[in-house]
């Protein structure tokens, strides 16, 4: 090669996403809060709501608390309902020059189990975790990440400037409060929200894309952002 011509980015056009409550229907904390935490466990999101504890405290503290068997968890992870079309939308987005990068906040131990269960694998940053019977799920901060939080694990903003840096369009896609800071990154056009996340971008007038399952995300970065311009702004 001359030289003259800049070496081409590791990914022209880069998708992050969250997992929970994005890629999946339910979030995982959700469903254990809901139908696995002993009565007396303290309300741990709330205390994370109101700045008592980390967001990763909050979620480490319901997974801890799980006293039901590793067959009763499992179950309740089918349950977060993976987006059904995730290898297909997946496959039509890759066809597309589209890397997809997961940022989550979660626990791989139910992700890598998810995404198994689609035959999909996908770059995943998010914390550790094994199940330990008498235990629950014991979640760990990824402090050997690049992208470490102390307060969640992952710092989704710190994925998405990584990305930035590199690639020519990033998307993202999130549903929740870790996700604000990196959606606010992402211009307008490539900005998808539901949830937390939507209310807290319409709280701060930030336009972006509603949608409620995964493959929209996906049918519509394929329709709408031409496959070989379209500036960043
Ligand atoms: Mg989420």
């Amino acid at each position: 090669m001359d030289g003259i011509s800049q070496s081409p980015p590791v990914a022209d056009k880069i998708l992050v996403t969250d997992f929970d409550g994005t890629l999946t229907r339910y979030d995982f904390y959700e469903l254990v809060r809901r139908e696995l935490v002993p009565p007396g466990t303290p309300n741990y999101w709330d205390q994370y709501r109101a700045g008592v504890i980390t967001h990763f405290e909050a979620l480490a503290g319901y997974f801890a608390s799980i006293t039901a068997d590793e067959a009763k968890v499992l179950a309740l992870v089918d349950r977060m309902e993976i987006e059904p079309r995730l290898k297909s939308a997946v496959a039509e987005l890759q066809a597309a020059g589209w890397k997809i990068v997961i940022a989550s906040a979660g626990c791989r131990w139910y992700i890598d189990r998810l995404l198994a269960s689609r035959d999909v694998q996908l770059e995943l940053h998010a914390n550790l975790g094994a199940f330990q019977p008498g235990r629950g799920l014991v979640m760990e901060l990824p402090t050997n990440s690049p992208f470490f939080s102390s307060t969640h694990g992952i710092d989704k903003a710190a994925v998405v400037r990584c990305n930035l840096a590199t690639a020519r369009l990033v998307a993202f896609a999130g549903d929740g409060f870790p996700d604000l800071d990196a959606a606010k990154l992402i211009p307008a056009n490539l900005r998808y929200a539901r949830g937390d996340l939507a209310a807290a971008l319409t709280r701060e007038g930030l336009p972006f894309h509603p949608f409620q399952r995964w493959s929209e995300i996906a049918q519509h970065l394929l329709a709408h952002i031409p496959s070989q311009d379209v500036e960043r702004s």
